[in-house]
């Protein structure tokens, strides 16, 4: 019984006070809730923080999901459409798409025997890939 009031009182803690994870501003005060977790009460006050390096925090995680989708729906279509790929493609893509996230890399294009898959980052800051087909398929995400 004691051990619930106390973790009750933790979680109360977060709730009020809850920061940014790079320049250590208060969350806002309007947008105060329960959280499970110190992580998640961090994470979503950075959410909300205008910092630049929270603005590029937001912009990696947002390019990642995109980049995770899209290769899923490549996968997905290379598998409905009966295009055997390599085991290592998804992974590679995943890997040069990381990359290009974090600006290692300006822009990549790979070629497969039959597919041509170019990966770069946009004006906006979004990540953009091109799966080109031999046989003139195109999907772009
Ligand atoms: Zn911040």
């Amino acid at each position: 019984m004691k051990k619930t009031t106390m973790k009750q009182e933790t979680q109360a803690n977060f709730s009020k006070h809850y920061f940014c994870k790079f320049c250590g501003q208060c969350g806002k005060l309007d947008r105060i809730k329960d959280f499970a977790t110190e992580e998640e009460a961090t994470e979503t006050a950075t959410h909300y923080c205008d910092c630049t390096e929270a603005v590029f925090y937001r912009q990696r995680k947002e390019n990642i999901k995109r980049l995770n989708e899209a290769v899923g729906e490549f996968t997905d279509y290379c598998e409905y459409h009966k295009i055997k790929l390599n085991e290592d493609v998804a992974p590679l893509i995943t890997s040069i798409g990381t990359h290009l996230i974090d600006r290692k890399i300006g822009k990549c294009t790979l070629a497969f025997a039959n597919i041509q898959i170019a990966m770069a980052i946009g004006s906006k800051s979004c990540i953009s890939l091109t799966f080109k087909f031999s046989d003139g398929r195109k999907i772009e995400i």
